[in-house]
């Protein structure tokens, strides 16, 4: 089996990582093997599905050029600061340069323990491995960034959890692996210098136009600002609540990484929390740029001893990068509402436009998605409206507001045709509902049936597209399906 490995994070300092090797598993098979993804990666996708595939993606062989390594990590979980976590259950085998150019880092999750492990077994469930592919490739084709998923498979061997649970291996596949809480973990020694090398070598591997500036570590501090305001816009969008937004699932390339708890909106409501270990709320929907922003305070603290020699000076400097979290927060998320109501241009109006609706959505409990779905329909041609305002408890409370946009849309110079068109590229018909997810790992787990989850992969392939056959896919749950809490991979 061959994988171009060309590994860089192995050629960090020791200190940066643990040498390991994933455990091995009774019986692993293949359950799923993501083609294109595969393809990408300069990957046989049917070699990857054989036999010598699972021994290689359950970590029995490892193909020739891997370097395992466990990342070693710190990280701020629900606030409070963990001086030590790192990869207790993730093995890096290395990296591999895709056929586009990108340099993606190829994990065994759930291959055993690490020197990092503490208390766990090392080893993941099926049920959150199958989550995790659904939804991380689900916001992949969405337009999300986010780390990706090439294979799951199941080892054959049982795990304990509340109950026994099979287990299973997940293949992911990400730009890198350093989060806020690798920054942390140095920082929290007074490893001056290893901060010094990550901040380096993170600004060179994702953000290699920003390279020269002086100050690697204040360049990389200003574009993972960008990237994770950016990011959190686009979660917004799409109705995704991440669930664990600690600083050790903050990623510095900008990716989605960590789908434990994770779930999407079914009606709107910003205080929308699924986790269940959030008691607080603190991750709840709405939360979500605060959260980033005190993540990015985090990084900024991290960071201070390489921003100026002078103490003050970079707690100054540290503080107004932060600050213009806000600004650019708001302006991606303006961009994304424009975008989801069909406006090409910006008015100053259109944020209360954008806010008001949001109101409406939450007071009368409608479902996001399915709303700016069937508003697609109501910008090509008014007739629609009455199926966007039957999802109003008060109908008539739509009918008040589509007024005012459609005064806004005619200051426009676009016909309704591109308009719908350009929003249904935007507003997608299918998204990963949670009542499916629950559904599909049912079948898996109590009847080994994984036809729900390969239907869901497939209706997720394409989320613009409405596909008529997988329509019940795009539903809401019944009063009955719904689901109130999600839970930790762990
Ligand atoms: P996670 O929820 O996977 O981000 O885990 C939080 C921390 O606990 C990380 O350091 C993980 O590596 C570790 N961890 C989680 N689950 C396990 C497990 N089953 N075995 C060992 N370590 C784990
Ligand atoms: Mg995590």
């Amino acid at each position: 089996m061959k994988f171009a490995f060309d590994n860089t994070y192995a050629r960090l300092p020791e200190r940066f990582y643990a040498r390991v090797s994933p455990a091995t598993v009774r019986e692993p098979r293949v359950v799923k093997v993501n083609r294109a993804l595969a393809e990408l990666l300069g990957l046989d996708a049917a070699e990857l599905a054989s036999a010598e595939g699972a021994q290689v993606l359950s970590g029995n062989a490892l193909p020739e050029g891997a370097e395992p390594i466990a990342l070693a990590y710190a990280g701020h979980q629900f606030g409070s600061f963990v001086g030590q976590l790192g990869d207790g259950r993730a093995i890096l085998l290395g990296e591999v340069v895709g056929k586009d150019g990108g340099r993606r880092d190829i994990q065994l999750k759930g291959a055993g323990r690490t020197p990092f492990s503490r208390g766990g077994d090392g080893r993941a469930a099926l049920g959150p491995v199958l989550r995790e592919y659904v939804v991380s490739e689900a916001m992949a084709a969405l337009g999300v960034p986010t780390t990706r998923t090439l294979a799951a498979v199941t080892t054959g061997e049982p795990v304990y959890r509340e109950e026994v649970l099979p287990g299973a291996v997940l293949t992911r596949v990400a730009a890198s692996h350093i989060r806020v809480g690798t920054f942390q973990f140095f920082a929290a020694r007074g490893d001056r210098e290893a901060l010094g090398t990550l901040a380096s070598y993170a600004l060179s591997r994702h953000y290699p136009g920003a390279v020269g500036s002086g100050n690697d570590a204040l360049a990389l501090l200003d574009r993972v600002i960008e990237a994770q305001a950016a990011l959190v816009a686009r979660w917004l969008g799409v109705g995704f609540i991440h669930g664990v937004m600690n600083t050790d699932n903050t990623s510095i390339s900008g990716e989605t990484i960590d789908y434990g708890p994770c779930a999407f909106l079914d009606e709107y409501d910003p205080e929308k929390k699924f986790s269940s270990i959030d008691r607080g709320g603190r991750y709840a929907f709405g939360n979500q740029p605060r959260i980033a922003q005190w993540n990015m305070a985090r990084l900024a603290e991290a960071l201070l001893p390489l921003l100026s020699d002078d103490e003050e000076e970079a707690v100054r400097v540290a503080t107004e990068r932060v600050q213009r979290f806000t600004g650019l927060f708001v302006a991606a998320h303006e961009r994304v509402l424009r975008d989801k109501l069909g406006l090409a241009r910006a008015e100053d109006a259109d944020l209360k436009l954008a806010a008001d609706l949001l109101d409406l959505l939450a007071s009368n409990g409608v479902d996001y998605t399915v709303f700016f779905r069937r508003l697609c329909a109501a910008a090509a041609d008014p007739a629609a409206d009455a199926q966007v305002a039957s999802l109003f408890a008060d109908p008539g409370a739509f009918r008040g507001w589509a007024e005012g946009w459609r005064q806004r849309l005619a200051r426009e110079d676009v016909t309704p045709e591109a308009r719908a068109s350009a929003m249904r590229g935007v507003n997608p018909a299918f998204i990963p509902r949670n009542h499916r997810i629950e559904e599909l790992i049912q079948a898996a787990v109590a009847r080994d049936d994984f036809g729900p989850f390969e239907t869901l992969v497939r209706a997720l392939e394409r989320p613009y597209e409405e596909q008529p056959e997988l329509a019940h896919l795009s539903e809401p749950p019944a009063m009955e399906e719904r689901v109130k809490h999600t839970f930790c991979g762990t």
